[in-house]
């Protein structure tokens, strides 16, 4: 099975078990890769409330540290989910220098300063918004993300479907673009299970864009956004069968921010 690379901890205050309990069960379920991927801290501990401050980031390394002590047998990588906005490049860089990490996943969450598009607390938002917008936001943001050249891997790349919306019109040109520019930096993106478990009842991102993102020669990788150690390698069969269903026979693992493909 692929590694399972993008997973959370308590300190981002919506996760639950602690990094040795993500780990055992990786080890149950038969992984032999994990990486943690925590919500990075922002320059402001203010900034919002659903990731870790930045006096936490050594805590949080020395908890991955310990897990990775109590599991020899099982890989574990040090990584951070690292949101991507307009303006942060060099606090990412900042951040980039402070431990070794092992990759950086860019996500966009926020569309705007103070829009978060899957905060269940801003759901209403929604309502003053049309859906072909919020798309064509996001994407050029998530294509701003893969030109930075800030990460290795791009989260969930179709997000904005996380509460069921979705625009009536056609989206093609907004994947292309994106794609196009994760091909040429060199990003991998993710295949994100957590989709299965929302409303939108789907992984991230959609099946259109996997195949354009085969078609574009853009890498995967797979993850499954745990919260809670339960939810560590859900869906992973079903998540390697739409892989390989559009044509991937390999993938993307990471040490120290090097990449090395691996069958699939
Ligand atoms: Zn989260
Ligand atoms: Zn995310």
């Amino acid at each position: 099975m692929p590694a399972d690379y993008h997973m959370h901890t308590p300190l981002c205050r919506h996760a639950t078990g602690e990094p040795i309990e993500y780990a055992k069960h990786a080890v149950a379920i038969g992984l032999d890769e994990i990486g943690f991927s925590d919500h990075s801290p922002m320059r402001q501990d203010n900034f919002d409330n659903w990731r870790m401050n930045l006096d936490q980031l050594g805590e949080y390394v020395e908890k991955v540290r310990k897990a990775q002590k109590d599991f020899p047998g099982l890989t574990i990588r040090l990584a951070l989910e690292v949101d991507y906005l307009p303006g942060h490049e060099d606090w990412i860089r900042e951040l980039a220098t402070r431990h070794p990490w092992d990759y950086f996943i860019g996500s966009v969450h926020y569309v705007s300063d103070h829009w978060d598009i899957d905060n269940p607390a801003k759901l209403s938002e929604w309502k003053n918004r049309d859906a072909f917008e919020v798309w064509t936001a996001y994407f050029e943001r998530l294509t701003m993300a893969a030109e930075s050249k800030l990460f290795e891997i791009i989260g969930h790349a179709d997000l904005p479907k996380k509460f069921g919306h979705r625009p009536t019109r056609d989206c093609t040109p907004l994947y292309e673009c994106f794609l196009a520019a994760a091909k040429k930096s060199g990003c991998a993106i993710e295949l994100n299970t957590a989709g299965l478990r929302k409303d939108c009842r789907e992984i991230y991102p959609n099946r259109q864009i996997l195949e354009l993102a085969f078609q574009n020669g853009v890498p995967v990788t797979f993850g499954s956004d745990a919260h809670a150690p339960a939810e560590v390698g859900m869906n992973f069969a079903e998540a390697i069968q739409l892989a390989r269903d559009v044509g991937y026979r390999e993938c993307c693992q990471f040490a120290k921010r090097k990449c090395r493909f691996i069958k699939l």
